[in-house]
Parts: structure tokens; sequence; C-alpha cells
């Protein structure tokens, strides 16, 4: 899903030209010239950074800066401050409000890009973990270590198990033999790779409908597909 950026501009050449390249770079915009209007479209969408500037008609952006903060949703959303006040005093209030960045206008729009890009990076959570992973006729429930074909239960090992996820998790890249046999066997040494191609084997025959979705890369090692439905070329 494309990152939602709320644009707090009440000047429309800019809030125009920042959208457009926003949007360019695949995030969707959305528009507000006042503080009210901010509040209001904050109240009633999600977003996932506002670029807030300081002078709007109706008020200061650094109320809606302190207002986001008093938020118990809003209090985590990234704030870019941007604004023609360079004085030090407002990005000291700015940040001690809770900003995330601080840009002073006239600004390059293309920096404006990397820094919105750069607060995502920096405020993004790390990764959940899928307890609950569907994919095609497959069904994983890493929580409980059960996996489903079709909705039959296929009974696992637990090497066949960490076999199948790490290759689910790694979709659509292949594994080499050697990597395999250090992640899931964890074992450093290069035993023997033919041990992965048999417990391959075994698990593809367990899998049934759902057996497609690993292929052999000949040569090198294995790759779990990048859809259910990817034909089988290679
Ligand atoms: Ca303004």
């Amino acid at each position: 899903m494309a990152p939602r950026v709320l644009i707090v501009e009440d000047e429309q050449d800019l809030a125009s030209v920042m959208s457009y390249n926003l949007r360019a770079d695949g995030f969707e915009t959305a528009r507000v010239d006042t503080v009210a209007g901010a509040r209001h479209e904050l109240g009633a969408r999600r977003y996932d950074l506002v670029i807030l500037d300081l002078m709007l008609p109706d008020g200061s952006g650094l109320d809606v800066c302190r207002w986001i903060r008093a938020q118990g949703p809003l209090r985590d959303l990234p704030v870019l401050i941007a604004s023609a006040r360079s004085e030090e005093v407002d990005r000291i209030v700015g940040l001690e409000l809770g900003a995330d960045d601080y840009l002073v206008k006239p600004f390059a729009v293309r920096e404006l890009v990397l820094r919105v890009r750069s607060i995502l990076r920096r405020t993004e959570p790390p990764p959940m973990r899928e307890d609950q992973i569907e994919f095609g006729v497959l069904r994983v429930d890493r929580g409980a270590h059960r996996v489903f074909v079709e909705e039959q239960e296929v009974h696992l090992t637990a090497l066949e198990f960490r076999l199948l996820t790490t290759l689910l998790e790694r979709r659509n890249r292949t594994q080499s033999r050697d990597m395999l046999l250090v992640d899931v066997w964890q074992l450093s040494a290069r035993l023997d790779s033919r041990t992965v191609d048999t417990h391959v084997k075994r698990l593809r025959e367990k899998l049934g409908a759902a057996a497609s979705y690993i292929r052999t890369v000949r040569g090198i090692g294995y790759r779990f597909v990048g859809t259910p439905d990817e034909p089988e070329s290679n």
C-alpha cells in the first residue's frame, strides 16, 4: 500500500508541486490549507506522514503539531515541518513539539521527497512477523506450527516445517543448497547437499497440490515461487 502523505500548505502552487512529486515517487497525497482543515482531515483518515507549513491563514502549524502529539491515535504520526521561517527558534520549537524534521523554504522538491522517505524509514515499525501466511492453496500457521493445503492439514516434521517457512519467507529468491543447509539445518559445513534434495522431495510429496510452489533451480538449489499461479516455465 502506498504511504499516505497529508500536505498542509496554503501556497497552492507549492502544494501542487509537492503533491505532484510525491505522487510521482509512489506516495498518495491529500492537501489542506488551514489548521482547521488539517485537524479535520487527520481525524477523518489515516495518514503515514504530515508535511506542515507553519504560517497558515487561521493559525500556526506549530499548533497542529502540538495537537497531533496530544492525540492518542496520532501521537506517533511523523511530521515534517516545511516553513519559510528559518529562525532557529521555530526549528527548536518545532522539534521540541515532536516534529521529525524541519525543512526551510525555499527547498528543492527532490530534497523534500528524500526527507519524507528517510523519516518513513526511520519511524517504520520493525516488520511484523506474519503468523498466518496464506499463499494460494497453502496456509501456514507459524504460531501453531501447522500447515494446511486446500484446508487439509499436512503433518510436517519440525525440520520440514523450517524448510518450508524458510523458502516461503524468501519467496521468489533462489536458495542454494548450501544456504539451506546453514539456515535450516544449522550446519556450517558443506556436509552433503543431497540431504536438502531428499527433504525437499519428501516435503513436496506431503504438500501435494502446493508442491509446485517449490521450484528446482538446476545446479543451484530451490526457489519458492513469487505468486501462487506462476507458470511452470523454468
Ligand atoms: Ca504559509
